[in-house]
């Protein structure tokens, strides 16, 4: 838990806000709803128009506010030199010394999978329960509506907020936000920003809000492992030379300890306190089998968030039915390991080199090519952003937020950290743990939906000047 306590939102202007969201609701959720009609799938291969639909959606929808200097679209080349798909831009300049914050969201979505799968059309969407089902209800096209909802509550109290406020709302999250880069430097000015708010991770229950702290980063390579120049025969050599898959057996190993933690010298691992889960749970997300063992040493929570994993998650070397009684001459797997939150990629890519480099048995040859590295992040939970975010949190849900990890990665925060060092993220979200983003019945919680809206709104508000910040 944080340790700076902020003071409380005045009680009028959080009342105030309650109700604007509200009878605000409605509306989003059909603001929403017409965003979810538009297939905004950014994959090669599918229809580009229908991402440009959604940022011309979105950027209308900012235009309906009143309250930029600029809304704009526009669209960056990738590294490879393909034009990325089209981003929404706005900014409000800040005034009378307020911060200014920047809204992330992104509009387009994963493809749908395979239709037969969903009980309602991926991209009709339909609400039953408390939940709005449909492709991109929650990731993220509830992010983008969240902002927009949230700045109109704002603005039905303060009108003409001092407040700075920009909005980035990125077109390509889910096809590896290949231009994000090239449109950070391009509107570096448009963007910059004194808090960033990552509307794109997911709360820990439908009653308990997260506070999304660290994420874990990731680097993969491929290795290749040699021990002779040329295959030979397994039984007129067997036994007297070493084949390139004992080899990488024997090397791979090498990598976890008994317990099946990893046993990498100069891997890091963060302090950080976690909540418990039941075993039963972890076993039942999973599919663990009856009888085998977790691996690693900690809290669960604490091995996923804040500990170094390693895995092969790919191994090319004969299949079994093209095996012949050969000594296989050299094998190729890919790797791929989690990188606790504050250390370095390229550092975690260092020292396992180095470990590898060091066991790699029989002295066999070792190259690795193909490196790919995505650094972890940590979110500075001593700023004063943090603390304006958990309060904001407690007050919309009426529950104190868990300060989550997330084992998987999210590169480009990384790369949002790198180009604005200054500026405090904070990562949130419109998940709960059963939206099943990326696949079939994906929905939202209407109820978490209305609680992240709130929680914006009085975040907004607070930055706004309902409350002096430090
Ligand atoms: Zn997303």
């Amino acid at each position: 838990m944080s340790s700076h306590e902020r003071p409380v939102t005045p009680p009028e202007v959080l009342d105030r806000l309650k109700s604007s969201v509200r009878e605000g609701m409605p509306a989003s959720i059909a603001d929403l709803s017409a965003l979810v009609r538009i297939p905004s799938v950014s994959w090669l291969g599918f229809d580009e128009s229908h991402v440009a639909q959604t940022a011309e959606h979105t950027a209308e929808l900012l235009r309906s506010l009143q309250i930029f200097e600029t809304v704009q679209i526009d669209r960056a080349p990738a590294a490879d030199g393909a034009l990325g798909q089209p981003a929404v831009l706005a900014r409000r300049a800040p005034r009378n010394g307020r911060p200014t914050v920047l809204l992330y969201a992104h509009h387009d979505v994963q493809p749908p999978g395979d239709d037969a799968e969903w009980s309602t059309p991926p991209f009709e969407p339909t609400v039953r329960g408390d939940r709005l089902y449909g492709r991109g209800a929650a990731d993220d096209k509830a992010g983008v509506v969240a902002h927009v909802a949230a700045i109109r509550a704002l603005l039905e109290i303060f009108p003409d907020p001092d407040l700075g406020i920009a909005v980035f709302i990125e077109g390509e999250e889910e096809f590896g936000s290949r231009s994000f880069a090239a449109l950070l430097d391009r509107h570096r000015d448009l963007l910059s920003a004194d808090v960033i708010v990552v509307a794109d991770s997911d709360n820990w229950s439908v009653d308990t809000p997260s506070l999304t702290v660290g994420l874990r980063g990731n680097v993969t390579f491929a290795l290749t492992v040699s021990t002779l120049a040329h295959a030979s025969h397994s039984g007129m050599f067997g036994g007297v030379v070493p084949d390139a898959l004992l080899a990488s057996i024997a090397l791979l190993a090498t990598l976890h300890d008994a317990d099946g933690a990893v046993a990498v010298a100069g891997l890091h691992s963060h302090d950080q306190a976690v909540p418990v889960v039941s075993d039963d749970q972890l076993r039942a997300d999973t599919g663990l089998l009856e009888g085998v063992q977790f691996i690693g040493r900690g809290e669960k929570l604490h091995r996923i968030w804040a500990q170094p994993s390693i895995t092969v998650t790919g191994v090319d070397a004969p299949s079994v039915q093209n095996a012949s009684n050969t000594l296989i001459p050299a094998v190729r797997v890919k790797v791929s390991v989690r990188v606790a939150p504050g250390q370095k990629a390229s550092d975690a890519f260092a020292a396992v080199e180095r470990h590898l480099q060091a066991h790699a048995p029989f002295g066999a040859h070792l190259s690795i090519d193909s490196v790919d590295l995505g650094d972890p992040f940590l979110v500075d939970t001593s700023g004063w952003a943090a603390d304006e975010a958990i309060t904001a949190m407690t007050e919309a849900w009426g529950a104190e937020p868990v300060l989550a990890g997330v084992g998987g990665s999210i590169p480009f925060i990384a790369q949002l950290v790198e180009t604005f060092p200054e500026a405090q993220v904070l990562v949130t979200g419109v998940e709960d743990p059963e939206t099943r983003a990326h696949s079939p019945n994906e929905s939202l919680h209407l109820g978490v939906f209305h609680r992240a809206v709130l929680t914006e709104a009085v975040l907004l508000a607070r930055l706004n000047g309902a409350v002096d910040l430090p």
